[in-house]
């Protein structure tokens, strides 16, 4: 791996069971890397999944030197999981997207082309979110413009963990030693020259959310204190 080239682009994809997901997913992957003239490694990071995600995963992977899996020992959360993600990636720019295909990786070719102009961190911003549930959309909604009057720092409204960041970024980001991390805001807090992308959220294809009531109040509550 050491003496491999650097690539251009590294795509993270986090997974937490999402076995269902697999194959549609590579699918998609492959087909959008078959349209990019230049190298791209996939980072796939298996969240600690109780369901056949790992196994499904490799199988799909095999022979396919471009992808690889990082697994973890147990469930860390979505948080981490991009993180860790984040420090496996060498890609010269870094793109972070959920593994549901809420996130379209077609978008990647657009985020990669501002980048080329010199752009660091490319968001991609929800233009709307289809099949969320109201409470979802209202709580974000609350969450995020309220979140928006208690910090300096500009974290990008209607926006989530899609993004696509220069090297220089990621390294940033790699040294900020906190456990509870919401990257979000540390790739506002990071700095650099940003642009922002609109995209269409679609519904999940398979299966549910993870982000359980629990796991949305942790992360919450790392916004608060963290960005306060
Ligand atoms: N995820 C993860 N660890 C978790 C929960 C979620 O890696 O503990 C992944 C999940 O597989 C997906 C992404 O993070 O690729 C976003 O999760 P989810 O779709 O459940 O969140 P939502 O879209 O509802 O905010
Ligand atoms: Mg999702």
């Amino acid at each position: 791996m050491e003496n491999m080239p650097v690539p251009e682009l590294s795509i993270i994809l986090p997974l937490f069971n999402e076995a269902e997901t697999v194959h549609v997913l590579i699918g998609r992957v492959d087909a959008l890397v078959s349209t990019l003239a230049f190298s791209v490694e996939v980072v796939f990071v298996n969240d600690g999944s109780r369901d056949d995600t790992e196994v499904t995963l490799l199988a799909a992977i095999a022979g396919k030197p471009g992808m690889r899996l990082v697994s973890l020992s147990r469930n860390f959360g979505h948080q981490m999981a991009v993180s860790c993600g984040m420090a496996e990636a060498r890609g010269s720019a870094v793109a972070v997207l959920d593994a549901d295909l809420q996130d379209p990786p077609e978008l990647i070719s657009e985020m990669h082309e501002k980048w080329r102009l010199g752009f660091d961190v490319v968001i991609a911003r929800r233009r709307s979110r289809k099949g969320e549930s109201w409470f979802k959309l209202f709580t974000a909604k609350l969450f995020y413009r309220g979140l928006a009057r208690m910090t300096d720092v500009p974290i990008e409204l209607d926006a989530g963990d899609f993004y696509l960041l220069d090297r220089q970024v990621v390294e940033v980001l790699n040294r900020c030693p906190e456990h509870s991390r919401f990257l979000r805001g540390l790739v506002a807090w990071a700095g650099f020259r940003r642009a922002v992308v609109l995209y269409d959220r679609e519904p999940r294809r398979f299966g549910k959310s993870n982000y359980t009531l629990g796991k949305m109040w942790s992360l919450a509550k790392d916004a608060l204190f963290g960005f306060s």
